[in-house]
C-alpha cells in the first residue's frame, strides 16, 4: 500500500512537471523531470534540461550555460537520443540517474556502485551533475559526477586525464556534428605512457600533440602564466591530469573539442555576449603530428617547414626534396657509445614525443646528462621543470619524434651524438671568429668559382649561338648587347620568322591581349606552334621586363609552368616566344557561361591543384625562387588535356632564401588578386602570391570574378560572399551551378576551406604553398579561417568588412601604378 502511495505521489508529480516548465534545484526519487523542466545550479551559472540540437528532432537530457543556453557544455543520452517528448529523468532508490523513454524503457543511465540512504541528484555551479547521499554532510563526496564522464567540453575544475587506481580515462571527444551530440572520430586526450603527454587523436590515430608538462605549460603550446587562469598539471602514483581554475570568478571559459577535431578555448565577453576564441589548435602545419618525421625540426617561420637537425641528414633525400618528409633524418655519424658520444643542446624547442621515455622528479640535469650517457639506447635529456632554473630529469629512448622550433618560449633540449660530430658542428656553428673566416673565404672561392663558371659558360653559349646562327637562318642574334648577355639561356628568334610565322601579326591569328600587349599564334616553318607575346611601345612592359621575364623563365622547368622558347628583340620590337597552349587561357573558361560546362569538378581540383604545384616550385624548389605576383584566371594557360601552367613573368621577382618579405614602390598586380598588404604598403612575399592564389580557388570553385562579381542582395564582392557563407555554415552554395555533378561535397568543401585559409588578411596567418599542396591532398584537419583581407580599391584604404566585403563596380585587370 505505501509503495502504491509512493507510485501515486511521483506520477501525480511528474504529469504536473510535464505538463508547466518548472525548475528544480534536486532531483530525488520521488521529484522527477519531465522534457520541459530543468535542474538549476544553486547560483544560477548553469542548467540542465532537455534539448534538440539545431534543427535536430531528436531530444537529449544536457547541461548548458544560463547566460548562453545554446551552449551545451554536457550531454547525458548523447548516443541515445530520444525520439519525442516523453523523456523523463529520475534518480532511483539505489542512486542510480536513470533517463526513462515513453514506455518506460531504460535511454541511458549513470553507474553509480553504492547505495546511498537518501540520494538526491544535484547541478553544482561548476557544471558539475552530481548523485550524493543527502545525509552526507561532505560536500566533496559523490557517488557519481558528471565530470568523470565529459563530452565534448573542459569546464574549469574538471580533469583532463586518468584515475591511475580505477583505471577511469576523462578525456574530450568530439560532437558527431553541430546537430549531433554522438560521440564523433575525434578525442583529445592524455596519454599516461612514458612521460604523460596531450594528444589530439582521430580515431586511433595521432593528429597533434600538445607535448609533456614542463611546470608552466605542456611544451608545444604557449600556456603561459596569466591573470585569467591558473593552470593544473598532477602527476602522481594515483593519478596524471591536466585541470585550470579561473582566477576571477565573474568569468567564463571553456574548452571544446570541436567536430572537425580543433580544440578551442573560449571566453565569454559580457560586452558583446558572445564566446571570443583564446586558443586554438591545429592553427599551423608545425602542430601536425610528427610532419617533419625523426630527427628534424619543425619551424613555421622558415620555408620549408621542415630542416634535419644538426648532425642529421635525409633519410629518403628524393622525398625529403619533394616535401614529403615523414622518412626523417638519419645520423651523419653513428653513436660510439662507450665514452665516444657527448650531447647538442638545441634551446627554444618543443620537446620530443615522451612515449618512449623515462622520468624522474629530484635529479638535477649534472646527473640526467650522466644517467643518459650511461645507457647506450638514451638518445636526448632535458629537464623536466624548467621553472626556477630547470629541475629533474627525462631521458628519451629511440628515435626523437614532433620536435618544433619556437621564435619564443621553448625549452632546452640536449641530443646526443658522436663526440667527432660534436667537434664538426662546433667547428662549424660555436667559433664565431672561426666562422667568419670561413665565410670570407668561403665566399672568396665561390665568388672566384662563379665568375670562372660564368666565363667559361658564356664563352660555351656564345659558341653554341654562333654554330646556331651559322647552321640556320631562322634563328638570329638580337641586336640589342646589353640585354644579349642577360639572355643567354634564351633562344634569340629572327624577326622575320616570327612575322611569317603569325602572318604579319595578322588579327585572325590573335589570341588575345593582356596588360603588355597582343599575343598571337605562329606556326614556325617546321610546323610547330608558337605563341608571340608582342609587347606595345606604350605599355608597362618594357625591355627590363622582357629581361625579368627571360631570365626567370629560361632557368625554370615544371609541367605547370609555361616553357619560354625565347625572344625577338629587333628593330623596335621587344617580343616573347612560348609554347602554344591549344585551350588559351582559364579566365575563357570558368567565366563563360558555355564553356565553363567542360570544366567538371574533377577538371577543377586538377587545375587547382596543378597551379598550386606550380607555384610551389616557384616559391620554394627552384633554383632562384620566384614571386611571381600576378597570378590570376587569365595567367594560368590550359593545355590539350586542360592541364594548367603557369605564365607570364613579366612583374615577379626573385628572393633570397632567408628573405621573408620585401617592399616596392612600384605596385604592379591585378586588382582583385592583390593581397591587402601589397596594394597598401608594397609589400610582397611568397604569401601575396598565396593570397591571389585563394582568390584563383574561390573563383574556380565558383565561376564567378571576384572583382566583377557584386552579390545583389547584399553587395559583397566574392571574397564577402565566400566568407558569409563560410560563417552562415553553407559553403556548397559557393559552388558554380555550371559544375555538374560534386560526388564528394566534403572535398569542395575542402577546396573553399583552403581558399579561404589563403584569403586571410594577416599574410603570417595564410598558409605557405607546401602546406596548401599538403592541404589540398590529404584529409588533414584544417584551422578555422579568419576574415579575409576583402582589398578591392586603393581610394578605399580600409579593411573592415563593410567596406572590404563590398564590391566596385570599377574593374581593371591589371594595373600598375606608383605607391607610397
Ligand atoms: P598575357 O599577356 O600573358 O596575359 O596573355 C594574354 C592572353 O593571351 C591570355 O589570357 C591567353 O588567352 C593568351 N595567351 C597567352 N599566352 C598564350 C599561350 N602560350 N598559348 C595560348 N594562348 C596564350
Amino acid at each position: 500500500m505505501e509503495a502504491f502511495t509512493h507510485l501515486f505521489v511521483f506520477y501525480t508529480f511528474l504529469f504536473s512537471l510535464l505538463r508547466t516548465s518548472i525548475s528544480l534545484d534536486t532531483v530525488t526519487p520521488s521529484q522527477s523531470l519531465g522534457d520541459r523542466g530543468t535542474l538549476v545550479s544553486a547560483g544560477r551559472q548553469f542548467q540542465l534540461g532537455f534539448f534538440s540540437p539545431g534543427n535536430s528532432k531528436s531530444r537529449y537530457v544536457g547541461i548548458w550555460y544560463m547566460i548562453s543556453p545554446e551552449t551545451v557544455v554536457w550531454v547525458a543520452n548523447r548516443d541515445a537520443p530520444l525520439s519525442d517528448h516523453s523523456g523523463v529523468l529520475k534518480v532511483t532508490d539505489d542512486g542510480v540517474l536513470v533517463l526513462l523513454n515513453s514506455t518506460n524503457g531504460t535511454v541511458w543511465s549513470s553507474n553509480t556502485s553504492t547505495t546511498p540512504q537518501n540520494p538526491v541528484a544535484k547541478l553544482l555551479d561548476t557544471g558539475n551533475l552530481v548523485v550524493k547521499d543527502g545525509n552526507d554532510d561532505n560536500p566533496d563526496k559523490f557517488l557519481w559526477q558528471s565530470f568523470d564522464y565529459p563530452c565534448n567540453t573542459l569546464l574549469p575544475e574538471m580533469k583532463l586525464g586518468w584515475n591511475l587506481v580505477t583505471g577511469l580515462d576523462r578525456f574530450l571527444s568530439s560532437w558527431k556534428s553541430t546537430e549531433d551530440p554522438a560521440q564523433g572520430e575525434f578525442s583529445t586526450r592524455i596519454v599516461p605512457h612514458g612521460y604523460p603527454q596531450w594528444f589530439d587523436m582521430e580515431g586511433t590515430k595521432i593528429k597533434a600533440r600538445a607535448g609533456s608538462w614542463n611546470g608552466l605549460g605542456f611544451t608545444g603550446r604557449a600556456v603561459r602564466p596569466n591573470t585569467v587562469f591558473e593552470y593544473e598539471f598532477v602527476l602522481n602514483e594515483k593519478e596524471v591530469y591536466y585541470g585550470y581554475k579561473l582566477l576571477n570568478k565573474s568569468v567564463f571559459s571553456r574548452v571544446v573539442l570541436n567536430p572537425s577535431g580543433i580544440v578551442q578555448r573560449f571566453v565569454w565577453m559580457d560586452r558583446t555576449q558572445s564566446w571570443e576564441p583564446f586558443f586554438t589548435s591545429h592553427a599551423n602545419q608545425c602542430e601536425i603530428y610528427a610532419l617533419c618525421g625523426a630527427y628534424a625540426t619543425c619551424n613555421i617561420n622558415k620555408s620549408p617547414v621542415c630542416a634535419c637537425m644538426e648532425g642529421f641528414l635525409p633519410k629518403s633525400p628524393e622525398h625529403w626534396d619533394s616535401v614529403d618528409w615523414s622518412d626523417g633524418c638519419v645520423r651523419r655519424t653513428p653513436l660510439e657509445c662507450n665514452g665516444g658520444d657527448g650531447f647538442l643542446k638545441r634551446t627554444g624547442v618543443k620537446l620530443p614525443d615522451t612515449f618512449y621515455s623515462w622520468y624522474n622528479k629530484s635529479m638535477n640535469l649534472q646527473e640526467c646528462e650522466g644517467m643518459c650517457l650511461k645507457n647506450c639506447s638514451c638518445t636526448a635529456y632535458a629537464s623536466l621543470d624548467v621553472r626556477g632554473g630547470g629541475s629533474g630529469c627525462l631521458l628519451w629512448f629511440g628515435s626523437l619524434i614532433d620536435t618544433r622550433e619556437f621564435a619564443e618560449g621553448g625549452q632546452d633540449l640536449y641530443i646526443r651524438m658522436a663526440i667527432s660530430e660534436l667537434g664538426h658542428l662546433d667547428k662549424n656553428s660555436h667559433s664565431s671568429e672561426r666562422k667568419l673566416v670561413g665565410i670570407i673565404v668561403g665566399s672568396t672561392l665561390l665568388v672566384v668559382g662563379m665568375i670562372i663558371v660564368g666565363m667559361v659558360s658564356y664563352i660555351w653559349k656564345k659558341k653554341l649561338r654562333n654554330q646556331a646562327m651559322i647552321k640556320g637562318s631562322e634563328r638570329k642574334d638580337c641586336d640589342n648587347e646589353g640585354v644579349k648577355e642577360d639572355m643567354e639561356l634564351a633562344i634569340l628568334f629572327d624577326l622575320t620568322v616570327i612575322v611569317n610565322a603569325t602572318d604579319n601579326f595578322s588579327n585572325n591569328k590573335k589570341l588575345g591581349e593582356g596588360g603588355f600587349g597582343p599575343v598571337y599564334k605562329g606556326t614556325l616553318p617546321e610546323g610547330k606552334d608558337i605563341a608571340v607575346k608582342r609587347l606595345s611601345k606604350n605599355s608597362g612592359q618594357g625591355l627590363n621586363e622582357l629581361k625579368n621575364e627571360v631570365i626567370l623563365i629560361a632557368k625554370l622547368q615544371h609541367r605547370n609552368l609555361v616553357k619560354l622558347l625565347g625572344c625577338c628583340i629587333q628593330e623596335n620590337e621587344n617580343m616573347l616566344i612560348y609554347e602554344y597552349m591549344p585551350n588559351k587561357s582559364l579566365d575563357c573558361f570558368i567565366f563563360d557561361q558555355t564553356k565553363s560546362k567542360l570544366l567538371d569538378w574533377h577538371k577543377r581540383i586538377n587545375i587547382i591543384r596543378g597551379v598550386a604545384k606550380g607555384l610551389l616550385y616557384l616559391h620554394e624548389d627552384s633554383r632562384l625562387r620566384i614571386i611571381h605576383r600576378d597570378l590570376k584566371a587569365s595567367n594560368i594557360l590550359l593545355d590539350n588535356n586542360m592541364n594548367p601552367k603557369i605564365s607570364d613573368f613579366g612583374v615577379a621577382r626573385s628572393f633570397g632564401g632567408d628573405q621573408i618579405d620585401s617592399a616596392t614602390n612600384r605596385i604592379i598586380g591585378t586588382y582583385g588578386y592583390m593581397s591587402p598588404e601589397y596594394a597598401m604598403h608594397g609589400q610582397y612575399s611568397v604569401k601575396s602570391d598565396v593570397f591571389s592564389f585563394g582568390v584563383l580557388i574561390l573563383e574556380i570553385v565558383s565561376g564567378k570574378k571576384n572583382r566583377g562579381f557584386c552579390h545583389p542582395d547584399n553587395q559583397l564582392n566574392l571574397l564577402g560572399h565566400a566568407w558569409k557563407l563560410w560563417i552562415e555554415d553553407k559553403p556548397i552554395k559557393l559552388v558554380d551551378e555550371l559544375v555538374g555533378d560534386l560526388c564528394n561535397i566534403s572535398d569542395v568543401v575542402r577546396h573553399i576551406h583552403v581558399g579561404l585559409l589563403c584569403v586571410q588578411q594577416r599574410p603570417e596567418d595564410r598558409p605557405n604553398m607546401s602546406f596548401v599542396v599538403q592541404m589540398l591532398n590529404s584529409e588533414n584537419l584544417l584551422s578555422k579561417p579568419k576574415q579575409p583581407g576583402f582589398f578591392t580599391d586603393p581610394q578605399e584604404a580600409d579593411f573592415s568588412f563593410s567596406k572590404f566585403g563590398t564590391c566596385s563596380t570599377n574593374e581593371i585587370t591589371t594595373t600598375v601604378f606608383e605607391g607610397r
